[in-house]
C-alpha cells in the first residue's frame, strides 16, 4: 500500500462502516419506501442513520435530508433557496469547491442570479464585515465553506451567522471538509443549511447529506417521488445512509483523538520539511486549520511532475489545481490568497488521516530533496 497523504480527496471506508453496509447490499435489499417487512426494515436503518448523524450535528432527525454528498447538497441548497425565496442574489466566497463555484455560475446563467464573491486574506479567510457590506434586499443566502478543501483554512462562520440573521438572510455552509474533523455543532455556529459528505470521515462516496434547519423553506430542485419529506426525490441509497450514519457514530467517538493525531503529524511533517531549508514555503494557516492540512509551495518545481514522481515512490499527494488540456492551471484558492501564478503552479497538498506513521513523515521528508531536485531538473530540461 503506498503512503496514503491525500485525505482532503477521500478516506478508505471505515472496516466497521463496510461491516454495516454489507447486509444492505446483498440480503437486506429492500425498497425503504415498500410496505413489506423488507422495505421497512430498509426505511427502518433509514432513519436511525438519519438520528446517527443528526446527533453528529446536534440537531433533530427531521433537520437532515440525504442527498448523493457534497455537491448535491451545495445544489439543493442554493438552488433551492432562491427558488424559496424568489430572491436573485447570492453572497459566497472567491475560494470555495466548484460545488458552490460552478452551481453559482450556472444560477448566473440560466437563473437570473447575481453573485458576489467575496476575497479571502492571506490566511484565506473572509472578513465578516464584508459580508455585512454586500447584504442587499434582494440576497437570498449568504454561502461559506466552514473549512477550505486545499488549504485548510477555517472560517468565522459564528461571526458571520451572526450578521446574516440581523439581515434576516439565509446562511448555508459547505461543511464537507470539516464534519468529522473539527467540531461542527449546527446551533453553537448558527447556521441554516449545511453541506457534509461521507467520504471525508471514513463513510462511503456517493452519499451525504444536507442539514436544513427547522422552518426553512427550501424548494427541492429534483422532482420525482416523494422522498427525505419531498426535499429530495429519488429512491434511497439504503447501504450508503447505513454507512454514513456508522461512519457518524464512530466520528463522535474518535473524532477528537484522530484530528489531534492527525495535527501531530502534520506539525512535525512541517517542522521537518522546513528544517530541511531547501525553500519551501507553507500556504496552510498555523492556526484555524483542519488538523490534518498541509498545503506548500516547493521551489521551482511543477506540482504535476512532483505528484507523479512521488507516485512512484510509494506516496499519494495532490496538486492544488486543476488541470484541462495537459496545461496546469494555478490554483484559484491560492491566486485568491495573493500567491503568484509560479508559486501556485507550484504548490502541492498533503492531507493526513488515520492511516499515517511518523515513519511514513520520516520516509517523505528523507526523499523530498532528492525528488524536488529530479523534478526542478525536468521542469528546466
Ligand atoms: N465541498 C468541498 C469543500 C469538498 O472538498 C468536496 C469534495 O472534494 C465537495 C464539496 C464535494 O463533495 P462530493 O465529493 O461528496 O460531491
Amino acid at each position: 500500500m503506498p503512503a496514503y497523504f491525500d485525505h482532503n480527496a477521500t478516506t478508505p471506508v471505515h472496516p466497521d462502516v463496510f461491516a454495516a453496509m454489507k447486509p444492505y447490499l446483498n440480503e437486506q435489499f429492500g425498497n425503504a419506501s415498500c410496505l413489506y417487512r423488507l422495505g421497512v426494515d430498509a426505511s427502518y436503518a433509514v432513519e436511525k442513520a438519519r438520528m446517527q448523524l443528526a446527533r453528529l450535528l446536534g440537531c433533530s432527525e427531521d433537520e437532515i435530508v440525504f442527498t448523493s454528498g457534497g455537491t448535491e447538497s451545495d445544489n439543493l441548497a442554493l438552488k433551492g433557496a432562491v427558488y424559496s425565496t424568489g430572491k436573485k442574489h447570492i453572497i459566497t466566497s472567491a475560494i470555495e469547491h466548484p460545488g458552490i463555484i460552478r452551481a453559482c455560475e450556472f444560477m448566473q446563467q440560466y437563473m437570473n442570479c447575481t453573485v458576489t464573491y467575496l476575497p479571502v486574506d492571506g490566511e484565506g479567510r473572509v472578513s465578516p464585515a464584508d459580508v455585512d457590506k454586500v447584504i442587499t434586499e434582494d440576497t437570498a443566502i449568504v454561502s461559506i465553506m466552514t473549512a477550505n478543501n486545499e488549504i485548510g483554512s477555517i472560517q468565522p462562520i459564528a461571526e458571520i451567522t451572526e450578521i446574516t440573521k440581523k439581515h434576516g438572510v439565509l446562511f448555508h455552509t459547505d461543511a464537507v471538509q470539516a464534519v468529522g474533523r473539527i467540531e461542527v455543532d449546527v446551533n453553537a455556529i448558527g447556521v441554516d443549511l449545511l453541506s457534509l459528505s461521507g467520504h471525508k470521515f471514513y463513510g462511503p462516496k456517493g452519499v451525504g447529506a444536507l442539514y436544513v434547519r427547522k422552518g426553512v423553506d427550501l424548494v427541492s430542485i429534483q422532482q420525482g417521488g416523494g422522498h427525505e419529506q419531498g426535499r429530495r426525490a429519488g429512491t434511497e441509497n439504503v447501504a450508503g445512509i447505513v454507512g454514513l450514519g456508522k461512519a457518524a457514530v464512530i466520528a463522535r467517538k474518535e473524532r477528537e483523538q484522530k484530528s489531534q493525531r492527525a495535527a501531530a503529524l502534520r506539525d512535525r511533517l512541517w517542522q521537518k520539511v522546513d528544517a530541511l531549508a531547501i525553500g519551501v514555503k507553507r500556504n496552510s494557516p498555523a492556526n484555524d486549520v483542519l488538523p490534518g492540512t498541509l498545503n506548500v509551495t516547493l521551489p521551482n518545481i511543477n506540482a504535476r511532475e512532483f505528484v507523479r514522481a512521488m507516485d512512484s515512490e510509494g506516496f499519494c499527494i495532490a496538486t492544488g489545481s486543476a488541470c484541462s488540456t495537459g496545461k496546469p492551471t494555478p490554483s484559484y484558492v491560492l491566486k485568491a490568497l495573493g500567491r503568484s501564478d509560479a508559486d501556485a503552479i507550484a504548490s502541492v497538498r498533503l492531507t493526513l488521516g488515520a492511516s499515517n506513521t511518523e515513519e511514513e513523515i520520516e520516509k517523505f521528508v528523507a526523499i523530498l530533496p532528492r525528488v524536488v531536485e529530479t523534478v526542478s531538473e525536468t521542469a528546466s530540461a
